[in-house]
């Protein structure tokens, strides 16, 4: 059967959390999305100099996290792919394998604020729609005037979306593993005993 709407879910992943799966699921039912593929970052091209936990690790804990959503999925496929992960190829890739209609890149409002240096950029606004989540109280003017130099008719092809549960941060639970506070809530339990039983954030990683 032919997919007519999907998303690709692209994020680091480090780890994933219930920001990521509310914003997903929010999409989806906002959008009427038949499926979203969450796709964890290879070597994200801007991050060249960064740790980031093992793809294996990242790769796993997203895979426990989506389990229970029939209509979501994990792919390795820019995990597998050599070189930087540029999200034009991934969005090709998705087109190959999937055959939809119409492919959403659903990310954060941060990354896309850098979308301007990104590989193919125009084509790859031609090819999808993004979704740019946003944590509560983030400037949305911030995103609008940085995307000046993208001519309107793409611009309009960036769909800001607040999403109050991205209040929770990759970041904010890697520090408070390493600090020893609790993260119970803020991610699935599947994905916290995963971190506990491969001692994950106990050293300073970025
Ligand atoms: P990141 O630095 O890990 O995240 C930037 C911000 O966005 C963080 O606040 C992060 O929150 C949030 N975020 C990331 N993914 C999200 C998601 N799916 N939903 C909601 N919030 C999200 O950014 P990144 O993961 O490296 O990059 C995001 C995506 O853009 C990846 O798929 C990456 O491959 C792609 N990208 C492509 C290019 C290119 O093609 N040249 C360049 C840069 C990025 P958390 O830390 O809580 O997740």
């Amino acid at each position: 059967m032919q997919l007519r709407k999907l998303a690709v879910m692209g994020g680091t992943f480090d780890p994933v959390h219930y920001g990521h799966l509310v914003a997903a699921e929010g999409v989806r039912h906002e959008f009427q999305l038949e499926k979203v593929v969450f796709v964890p970052a290879g070597r994200p091209p801007h991050k060249t100099d960064h740790r980031i936990s093992e793809a294996k690790h990242r790769l796993a804990m997203t895979t426990l996290a989506v389990a229970s959503n029939p209509f979501f999925e994990v792919s390795d496929l820019e995990i597998n792919r050599p070189g930087p992960s540029y999200t034009f190829d991934t969005v090709q890739e998705v087109y190959r394998r999937y055959r939809p209609e119409e492919v959403f890149f659903i990310t954060g409002a941060d990354a896309v604020l850098e979308i301007l240096s990104w590989h193919r950029v125009q084509e790859l606004l031609k090819r999808c729609c993004f979704i740019a989540a946003t944590r509560p109280g983030h400037d949305l003017n911030n995103l609008k005037e940085r995307l000046q130099e993208l001519p309107p008719h793409l611009i309009a092809r960036i769909v800001p979306l607040e999403v109050p549960a991205l209040a929770i941060s990759s970041s904010d639970i890697r520090r408070r593993v390493r600090a020893g506070k609790p993260i119970k809530y803020l991610l699935p339990e599947v994905v916290e005993e995963y971190i506990f039983i491969h001692g994950l954030y106990q050293q300073d990683l970025h």
